[in-house]
């Protein structure tokens, strides 16, 4: 393990604190997934990539990551309040579909979304709707503990009784009687003892189109539930880190610790990791201030706030420029010049997957050797600072200036030494490559490269130059392309 120590701040104590795995090597991280009902926006986008990065670096300390996350298809209602119609029933009303499909179909689009920001998969992607029988023997278990009670068919968390013992709001930071005042006057507590319980099984109408059987009658489960009972399945009652976007902490992560804690007498996770939020040119996102962008919408610029294409690359490299706890804004300005930015170290990544040791001429250059060993040495220590990717980043700007040097061969291979030199290269490609999960994008302009080829075969053949014209067209043939020379146009088309 090439672990240094690796300190990672935690929700729950609001303190940076050194990692410790459970079992090590296996970490278990679970983070909060998509509700499959819409197709995935920016805020999707980041605790994505936020994740994937602590899997990656996990992963290249050492760890054997079980990388658990959820997709929410049933029990996430329109309101804050147990009320509301389920968001995927809702949208497949609206579009005749039956609610699977349109589970279906968005999960599909959030998987290829996930592929262009090149996240790793997750080892485990779980549905709600695969695992009602583990949800309805959770709130057995509750029941059991005498933290939940039943009324009308549904089955409420006791959150008062359950606070008598465990303080519940740990991890928001939230005190319950401030909770229950600020509730009072609200409506939507309905047949709730108390405005802080929460549903654990509702009571299905008969309109309702997603339901199971269960011991309190037709129904299905409250949303905060499913992270629970797949956390627990795959992950084991206490696992390492559970993550998700800063908007879950309340109420569904402290309603999975208070879920966690009811049926198990611990904490569900030792480390509680969250992502802050994004701001759209200074404001909010959301869909009624217009500003809501999908990341198609980012990826062919396909909406009025943005004045042209970012590619997926540019979208990750941008979220990793912030660290994972401050927000971060989008702007058409700070999207430019993310662009820049990445394809700076993409270009440095080529570069330096040619770049050879030559040992000619070696004065070894100690001034060089220490910058690039401090930038080297600093860029990990930023990792294992709670994965602060954007201080990481800046070091690899810096081994980058080395990088070019050596292109334009202001500096020399071999006043580096060759384990310096080798160190160099292996540090910018690991990060590139596999910590921050910065690949080469490469453009679609294969038909403009096969129209120049053509313009300069026709000036070749109006210039008379036989030698390049047979060379133009036999280097085409070799790529599988052919030259159709027609009367009054040149063209082209695929070798048959
Ligand atoms: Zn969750």
């Amino acid at each position: 393990m090439k672990l240094h120590q690796l300190k990672l701040y935690n929700t729950l104590s609001r303190e940076k604190e050194v990692f410790e795995a459970i079992n090590p090597p296996f970490v278990g991280l679970y983070v909060c997934g998509p509700t499959v009902y819409g197709d995935a926006h920016l805020g999707h986008g980041r605790p994505a990539v936020t994740f994937d990065t602590v899997n990656r670096y996990l992963t290249y300390l050492g760890f054997r990551v079980r990388y658990v996350r959820n997709i929410t298809d049933v029990g996430h209602l329109t309101g804050d309040a147990d009320e509301g119609e389920d968001k995927i029933a809702k949208r497949a009303k609206l579009e005749q579909l039956e609610p699977m499909e349109i589970a279906q179909q968005y999960t599909d689009s959030y998987h290829k979304d996930m592929a262009l920001l090149n996240t790793w998969k997750p080892n485990i992607e779980p549905r709600a709707t695969g695992h009602i029988p583990e949800q309805i023997a959770l709130v057995e278990a509750i029941l059991k503990e005498g933290l939940a009670y039943e009324i009308n068919g549904s089955v409420y968390f006791d959150t008062l009784k359950y606070n008598e013992k465990t303080p519940y709001g740990r991890l928001s930071g939230r005190v319950i009687d401030e909770l229950m005042s600020g509730s009072r006057e609200l409506d939507g507590q309905g047949e709730k003892r108390n405005a802080v319980d929460f549903a654990l099984w509702k009571n299905a109408s008969a309109e309702h189109l997603m339901k199971w059987d269960s011991p309190w009658g037709i129904g299905f489960p409250g949303w905060h539930l499913e992270c629970t009972a797949m956390s627990s399945k795959y992950l084991g009652t206490q696992f390492d880190i559970h993550g998700g976007g800063m908007d879950l902490m309340f109420p569904h992560h402290e309603c999975e610790i208070a879920q966690g804690n009811a049926c198990n007498h611990k904490d569900p996770a030792r480390y509680w990791m969250h992502n802050n939020m994004i701001t759209i040119n200074g404001q909010k996102m959301g869909k009624s201030l217009g500003n809501f962008i999908t990341l198609q919408e980012l990826f062919t610029g396909s909406h009025d706030i943005l004045e042209q294409a970012y590619s997926p690359m540019t979208i990750r490299y941008f979220i990793l420029t912030a660290h994972y706890r401050s927000t971060l804004d989008f702007s058409n300005d700070a999207l430019q010049a993310a662009q820049k930015g990445y394809k700076k170290l993409i270009n440095g990544l080529r570069i330096t997957k040619t770049l050879l040791f030559d040992e000619a001429d070696a004065v070894l250059d100690e001034e060089q050797v220490k910058q690039i060993q401090t930038s080297i040495a600093a860029a990990y220590r930023a990792m294992e600072d709670d994965f602060n990717t954007a201080q990481a980043i800046g070091h690899l700007f810096n081994l980058l200036k080395k990088i070019n040097s050596l292109y334009t061969g202001q500096l020399s291979a071999g006043a580096l030494g060759k384990a310096v030199f080798d160190q160099l290269v292996h540090t910018f490609i690991t990060f590139m490559d596999d910590i921050l999960g910065l690949i080469e994008e490469k453009p679609d302009s294969q038909e403009g490269m096969i129209n120049l080829l053509l313009k300069l075969y026709a000036e070749a053949k109006t210039a008379r130059n036989y030698d390049k014209v047979d060379e133009i067209r036999s280097g085409m043939k070799a790529l599988g392309f052919v030259v159709k020379d027609m009367k009054d146009k040149i063209d082209w088309a695929y070798e048959e």
